[in-house]
């Protein structure tokens, strides 16, 4: 009697300690997109800063903006625009490398997180991300391309993880400025401590 009782709760907990997990997946995840929502990529940001001050390594963030996607809504609903979004975020995940986390920021705004890559890597992925974009055999209803303009910046050590945001999204409006469907780097400037003595 008392083996059927703890095998009845040892299976209960289980079941428990899935949903949590479930709960916890869930909690992370945009649930129109399914990519990773603004607090869990923000959060990683902010871990990914501290491990590039703690070890030195390169620490690289994007911000991806769809273009004139009011228009895209206007012109083919609202839903056709949702779908626009899940499948862009599916190629946005495809082609980053194993280790970027990629989430939805808000809106058709999106963040792409770059540990352990130089700027020039970091520039590799944008380029293919907005080449795969660009090149994908969108649906024939909609009646624009679909594009997007990309920000990229590599971490400055130290910076607050606003001003890195604040510098990623200055060069995404570069980006739109320049005629969108592009990638724009702002590169920090460089700059120079001087030590007593020197
Ligand atoms: P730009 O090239 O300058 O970025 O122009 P834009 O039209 O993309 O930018 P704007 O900020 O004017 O419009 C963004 C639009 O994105 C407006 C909003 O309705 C739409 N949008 C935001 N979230 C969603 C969503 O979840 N689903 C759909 N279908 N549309 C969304
Ligand atoms: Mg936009
Ligand atoms: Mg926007």
């Amino acid at each position: 009697l008392l083996t059927g009782r703890v095998q009845r709760l040892h299976s209960a907990l289980l079941k428990a300690s899935t949903k949590i997990k479930d709960i916890e997946e869930n909690a992370q995840r945009d649930a129109l997109l399914g990519c990773y929502n603004r607090r869990y990529i923000v959060a990683v940001l902010e871990e990914q800063k501290r491990v590039a001050d703690e070890t030195g390594t390169d620490l690289c963030l994007a911000v991806i903006d769809l273009d004139y996607f009011k228009l895209v809504n206007d012109e083919a609903g609202h839903l056709a625009g949702d779908d626009v979004l899940r499948t862009f975020a599916r190629i946005a995940q495809d082609n980053v490398r194993q280790g970027d986390v990629f989430g939805r920021y808000g809106g058709e705004e999106f963040l792409l997180v770059l540990p352990e890559t130089s700027l020039l890597a970091a520039l590799n992925s944008a380029e293919r991300i907005r080449e795969q974009v660009e090149s994908y055999a969108w649906s024939g209803k909609l009646k624009r391309s679909i594009t997007v303009s990309i920000g990229l910046t590599q971490y400055i050590p130290g910076e607050s993880g606003l001003d890195l945001f604040s510098r990623t999204d200055t060069a995404m409006y570069m980006a739109k400025r320049g005629g969108r469907n592009q990638v724009v780097v702002e590169e920090p400037t460089v700059q120079f401590w001087q030590t007593s003595g020197c």
